[in-house]
């Protein structure tokens, strides 16, 4: 018997025994179910601003941590060997050993990040539940492509987010194998919602013109998000013979876009500005 998910935009009919887009969610019986339920790939104490979140919780550390699966297939995908190829290996940590990690280390937040944390959603609100119980703070980072039922899931739980606004509407189509809408409709509920929101754009030189970050502007502006990371690419997975975005091309977009409209724009993954 099929099944239906509902954790982001796809909405996937599974088959019987078979697996979703994102290759973490399963039909087992008629009920999809994760894959590896805490199997945990990745789990470290990062900089909050490595997130990057710079009006959070600044100065602290974040509990980051991850489990395989992406709903999006981007060409560049930064994180491919923990978001695609491998879907197997980690280890498992239960909800409630990574918010008493976070307790006993005194770090007052855990991230939901480095792949796709939508489709692992399950694991990071019971994680949140018993976080916010400790006192603890809940950040997820993602690419955005909510269903309406995730965020009806997610907004009450999650403190903060910084969701990735990656290119126009041609850009999602033929290089991160998505649609932009789910994206901006989740960042606009976000917003409202009242949750913090960083958002970011990874530029890629050559492709992320300036007339495209214009528009990606203009619909932040609309959106009412006050806080833009644009950062430099690095050549990855079905883009790694591109050259990486220089510091350069990254100072001139953030230059551009600052005092346009958005309250704060960042550069980030560059080197000090040349003086
Ligand atoms: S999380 Fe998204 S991609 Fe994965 S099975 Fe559910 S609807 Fe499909």
């Amino acid at each position: 018997m099929k099944a239906s998910c509902d954790f982001c935009y796809r909405h996937c009919r599974i088959e019987e025994g078979g697996y979703g887009y994102c290759m973490a969610r399963k039909n087992e019986g008629g009920r999809v179910t994760d894959r590896a339920y805490g199997r945990v790939n990745a789990l470290a104490a990062d900089p909050i601003e490595k997130k990057p979140l710079y009006h959070f919780l600044p100065g602290t550390r974040t509990l980051s941590l991850s489990m395989a699966g992406c709903s999006f297939d981007c060409d560049f995908c930064q994180n491919h060997a923990i978001a695609k190829d491998d879907m197997e290996s980690g280890r498992t940590i239960m909800p409630g050993e990574i918010a008493a990690m976070a307790r006993e280390c005194g770090i007052p937040s855990v991230s939901f990040t480095y792949t796709e944390p939508l489709v692992w959603q399950d694991y990071a609100i019971e994680t949140a539940r018993i976080a916010r119980s400790m006192g603890i703070h809940t950040v997820m980072v993602s690419n955005g492509s909510f269903s309406e039922e995730a965020l009806e899931r997610l907004l009450p739980l999650i403190d903060a987010y910084n969701i990735d606004l990656k290119g126009d509407a041609e850009f999602y189509r033929s290089i991160v194998h998505g649609d932009i809408r789910p994206v901006l409709d989740g960042i606009g509920r976000i917003v409202s919602y009242g949750s913090h929101i960083e958002v970011t754009t990874m530029a890629i030189e050559g492709i992320h013109t300036p007339e495209m970050m214009l528009s990606l502007r203009d619909e932040l502006i609309r959106l009412g998000v006050s806080v833009w990371h644009i950062t430099a690419f690095y050549p990855q997975r079905r883009m790694s013979s591109r050259r990486p975005s220089s510091d350069s091309f990254i100072y001139s977009l953030a230059d551009m876009l600052s005092g346009s409209g958005i309250e704060h724009v960042h550069a980030g993954n560059v080197g000090p500005r040349a003086t």
